[in-house]
């Protein structure tokens, strides 16, 4: 019932064209987003069609493998910046949709799917956070269990070295978990440094596999 007000006073249109109904058409979804087509190993960032992660690349990482739905260009950058500030819980369904569908292609099993928090003050100051949004998509059981701990700055304008460094030990857990495999959802990716704090934090507490999940990846 309340989805039908929504259509009537809001009716959906795609965010890229004029089509009627969707947020998001399938003429959009296939030509303006550029989709993953191999795996790419999250460690040295080539092309790993085999494996998750290349053997070599394993022991430098605590994570057993990013799934990327697509490349982070500007269609994504649109979907990323209308979900967060303008249509974020009928948008994050269809991203997350994509993501769900991006899974089906690996073989692998988690428990659980855990979001990448996002900075306190900017949690309040939008009212959600958007992984968590799309870990709901995703995933029937999610369980918010990392926060930051600090309010680190934003990694937009750091390179590489101040990106890990602005990072150290800024998460821990909420509360005790007691899973063995997790995916560790979020929405964008850039040189995965996020995602691997997360991960270590969540090998500490006993976890064996930490899969990563996000809809995009830029550079
Ligand atoms: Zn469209
Ligand atoms: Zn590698």
């Amino acid at each position: 019932m309340l989805a039908l007000l929504i259509d009537l006073f809001f009716p959906r249109m795609c965010v890229f064209c004029d089509t009627q109904k969707t947020l998001l058409c399938d003429e959009c979804k296939n030509q303006k987003l550029e989709y993953y087509k191999t795996q790419f190993c999250h460690v040295c960032h080539a092309d790993s069609p085999i494996e998750m992660v290349h053997s070599k690349c394993l022991r430098k990482t605590n994570l057993d493998g990013v799934i990327v739905v697509a490349h982070y260009n500007k269609y994504a950058k649109i979907l990323i910046e209308e979900m967060k500030y303008n249509l974020y819980f009928a948008l994050s369904a269809e991203i997350g949709l994509l993501m769900k569908r991006k899974l089906l292609e690996y073989d692998i099993n988690y428990e659980v799917a855990i979001p990448v928090p996002l900075h306190k003050f900017k949690e309040n100051y939008r009212g959600f956070n958007q992984a968590e949004l799309l870990s709901k998509a995703v995933s029937a059981r999610v369980d918010n269990c990392i926060r930051r701990t600090k309010n680190t700055k934003s990694q937009v304008s750091l390179n590489r070295e101040e990106r890990i460094k602005n990072l150290k030990d800024v998460f821990e857990l909420k509360h005790q978990i007691n899973y063995k495999s997790v995916l560790l959802v979020d929405d964008v990716m850039t040189s995965g440094s996020t995602l691997e704090e997360c991960a270590k934090v969540l090998k500490n507490a006993g976890v064996e596999k930490v899969y990563g999940l996000v809809f995009a990846r830029g550079d």
